[in-house]
């Protein structure tokens, strides 16, 4: 029996979007469009997808959307100028490097050409620097979105202990600071973790980015727990599966992430909510002057 409230990222993803759409729509009246600049190098089938929801995504909000699509045997010099490039370009407001780049190039000196006020993804050294000196700039979007999410069902963090499983520099380090900022007490737990199960158990509030399947069991749920799943696992019948066991979990949680349909929906919203503050912050336009939810974005 199903007990857990699902938090329907696909949904809340549709209402950001709609409201990116609607600040683009009055920022047109001020002459200003966001540009989304997205660099895909190869044909990895993944990324292609990933990438097209992305360019889709980009053209819904209004933005002026480009993909720059280089073959897989483009140069490191070749890479870095025209990443370059789009960093000078006054059009451009937010660029994305669509990772991994093939075997061979070097992501980190590639993204050290990014103008960081241009890091759309938050994933740059002064946007992690930011995040964790509590300063004002981009965050990671799937961090930011489990946040988003969290904050549109009015489930606080607030004293609340936190449980990540899962310790990247794309989610669960930075959700790890995000939740600090909200006052949240944290864990982080990863693949050296001993009992991954009893620390789950002591949670309020699991955030599971690992990348296997059913790794968080429904019995290491506490009932009334609200669990977040970020993984995105192909099961074995080809269909999506996350992190959790969802059936075995719903049944003791109080709120619970579906997949799909739950952070991975949330993670392309950021990414349209991080082009527009940063072409908002480019044109020096305070965000409350066109976002009706501003103080989200302030
Ligand atoms: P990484 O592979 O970079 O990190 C995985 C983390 O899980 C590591 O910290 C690793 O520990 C830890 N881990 C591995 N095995 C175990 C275990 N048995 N017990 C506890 N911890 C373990 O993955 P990402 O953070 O990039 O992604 C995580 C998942 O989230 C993936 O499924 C990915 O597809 C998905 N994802 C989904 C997004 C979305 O939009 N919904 C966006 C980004 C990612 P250690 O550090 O010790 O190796």
């Amino acid at each position: 029996m199903t007990v857990a409230e699902i938090l329907d990222g696909k949904a809340t993803a549709k209402a950001v979007r709609a409201e990116v759409r609607a600040a683009v729509d009055r920022l047109s009246e001020r002459g200003v469009q966001p540009g989304l600049s997205v660099v895909l190098v190869g044909e990895d089938p993944a990324s292609q997808v990933y990438v097209r929801n992305k360019d889709r995504a980009a053209v819904d909000a209004g933005f002026v959307a480009r993909t720059v699509r280089l073959p897989a045997e483009t140069s490191q010099a070749e890479l870095e100028a025209e990443v370059e490039k789009l960093s000078a370009d006054e059009s451009v407001h937010g660029i994305l490097v669509q990772l991994p780049l093939p075997a061979g190039l070097d992501a980190e000196r590639v993204l050290a050409r990014l103008d960081p006020a241009k890091d759309v993804d938050g994933l740059l050294p002064a946007s992690v620097a930011a995040l964790v000196l509590g300063r004002p700039g981009l965050r990671p979007c799937t961090p930011a979105g489990c946040i988003e999410l969290l904050d549109r069902y009015g489930i606080g963090l607030e004293g609340k202990h936190v449980v990540i499983v899962g310790r990247s520099m794309l989610v669960g380090k930075p959700f790890a600071f995000l939740a600090l900022e909200r006052n949240a007490t944290v864990s982080i737990c990863h693949s050296r973790t001993k009992d991954l199960g009893q620390h789950c158990r002591s949670a309020d509030v699991i955030v599971a980015a690992v990348g296997r399947e059913r790794l968080i069991q429904g019995d290491w749920v506490r009932p009334g727990a609200v669990v977040l799943d970020v993984g995105i696992n192909r099961g074995s019948d080809g269909k999506l599966v996350g992190d959790v066991d969802f059936a075995a979990a719903s049944e003791k949680a109080s709120a619970i992430t579906p997949v799909p349909g739950g952070i991975g929906p949330m993670t392309i919203a950021m990414l349209m909510k991080n082009t527009l503050l940063a072409a908002l912050a480019a044109n020096g336009i305070a965000p409350s002057e066109v976002y009706p939810s501003a103080s989200s974005l302030d």
